[in-house]
Formats: structure tokens, sequence, C-alpha cells
């Protein structure tokens, strides 16, 4: 996930992955319309002759069942951009994650090129699996921002993806990466902040939600995949706890970050590098966002 990549490597596949990188671009703006205080009771339902006290109001209004995220933004943060392998000394700048100062952002890991096979970048990966994610939120009624769409020279920094789901106000946020680990390690993996409160951090208040976001997504994600938690870390649970990543450290709406898989494991490379697999893995995390939404 913050691992580079050779120049020479870097400059091979930045091409190739902005090729696939014109989409118009999403502003990003966290302001949320007023109908999200709209909601009004369902009256669709039969009467119930008992007189039982009715269901606690949904808090998507109109609770619609084909649109369960109405009135929700949740924020959508494709993990690295491709143009970052373009701007090292910008990207290398250190920015403050309240434990630490840290780099703005990272190029992202990538598969290895083989057989003639161009390598195929992390930062192309998360962007189609965003994509891919906001469509599918969107379905659900979800109002989505991106905190990038590839349409600027690099970044955001990692303090400013939080900001940006700070600002949204977002319900929940979920940054899209994939892991660049061993071959034999292979499966998907939610990161979760653990509690951090020193210098401009406090995640206290997000610690409790985003586990339960995070428990949630990696539910759904090994169930429309059918790939396994990751066997390299966490005890087979599909989830990570850590302390050193900005964009948890400084986020005060719930937030987990997703490894999709390991991209340099041949076979998870497989899967990675598949539009139909990735069509899955969107799923998934939709799916676990739709659960965690529904409480
Ligand atoms: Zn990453």
């Amino acid at each position: 996930m913050t691992r580079s990549l050779p120049a020479a490597l870097a400059a091979l596949v930045c091409s190739a992955a902005l090729a696939g990188c014109g989409a118009a671009s999403e502003a990003a703006e966290g302001t949320r319309g007023p109908a999200a205080a709209a909601t009004t009771p369902d009256r669709s339902r039969t009467p119930d002759p008992s007189r039982t006290p009715s269901p606690a109001p949904s808090r998507a209004p109109a609770a619609d069942a084909a649109r369960p995220l109405a009135g929700r933004t949740v924020v959508v943060d494709p993990g690295h951009n491709p143009g970052n392998f373009r701007h090292p000394r910008e990207i290398g700048e250190k920015v403050d994650i309240g434990t630490a100062r840290k780099e703005c952002d990272t190029t992202g890991t990538s598969t290895n090129a083989s057989g003639g096979k161009a390598a195929y970048t992390e930062a192309a990966f998360t962007l189609d699996v965003s994509h891919r994610l906001k469509k599918a939120l969107e379905e659900r009624g979800a109002e989505v921002v991106l905190t990038h769409d590839a349409d600027r020279p690099y970044g955001p920094c990692i303090d400013e993806r939080a900001r940006i789901g700070n600002e949204a106000a977002a319900d929940a946020v979920v940054s899209v990466h994939a892991d660049g680990s061993a071959v034999g390690n292979r499966g998907f993996h939610v990161i979760v902040p653990a509690e951090v409160r020193e210098g401009s951090a406090d995640t206290g208040p997000i610690v409790a939600p985003s586990r339960t976001l995070g428990e949630r997504i990696a539910a759904a994600f090994a169930r429309t995949t059918g790939t396994s938690p990751a066997n390299y870390l966490g005890d087979g649970t599909g989830l990570d706890v850590r302390s050193d990543l900005g964009g948890l450290n400084l986020s005060t709406v719930p937030k987990v970050f997703v490894e999709c898989g390991n991209m340099r494991d041949p076979k998870d490379a497989a899967l990675l590098t598949s539009g139909a697999w990735r069509q899955k893995a969107a799923q998934g995390i939709a799916d676990g966002i739709v659960t965690y939404l529904q409480g």
C-alpha cells in the first residue's frame, strides 16, 4: 500500500493507467441536501391489527427498500492518484497526522509485469473499484463524494483525504486499496482505526463505529467475492487495527481502508486484474456499507 515503484516501471505503467482515467471530475462538495431532514413515515405498509408500536422510523427518507441509502452521504477514497508517479517531490512533502509527520501521499504498489503483460497499478485498481462502488452506492440512493477522480496532478495528501470526509459529514468513508506483500500472502483485509489521541488526531469517537463498519464490509466482501480474509495478518478476522495512517487518525467520521487483495501474489493478482472480480469487490463493499448504515 505504501511501497514505491522504481521510476522506470512507474513511467511505464503510468501512461497505461491514465488511459482509463478520463472520467468527468467529481466536485468534492461537503454540503448535504435538506432532504436528509425531510423524513416522512412510511405509510405503505399494511396496518398492524395488533396495534403494537410501529418500528423505529427509518433514518432513510421514504424508506424505499430499493434505495436504503437515500439521505446518506458516503465518501469513497481511491487510495492513490495515478499521477503520483510523476510527482515524487510533491507527494514526499510531510504532513501532520497527529502522531507524526508523514509523506503527503504514496504511489501505491502494483502487480508484477509478466509474460508481456504490463503491471497493473494499485492506483488504477483503486480508481476502477471506486467508480464501480460509487455507482453501486448511488443506485441505493446514497450521495457519493470521491476524494479525487484522477482529475488533479497528484494527491490529495492524506490529511486532505481525511478532511474531505469530515467536511462532507459523511455517514461512512471507505478508502480503497490493494496491498503489496510477499508471494503466498493472500486475501483481503479491512484496516480500522486504533484509539489515537495526540496532536490533531482524536479517533476516540470513531473507533467503535469504524470497527462495526469494517466488520460489515469484511463479511460482505467475503460473501460477494468468495475470497478469504488475509492469511498473513489479522488472525483470520480480515481486520487490522492501525494507528499510523493519517487518513484514519485525522478522520472525525467512521472510516476504514479496504485492502482488496495482495497485488504481488500471482493468484490474488489474477483476481485483482479481472473486471468481473472488481465488480464483485465493489458490490461487497457497497453491501457492507448498506448493512452498517441500516444498523
Ligand atoms: Zn494503498
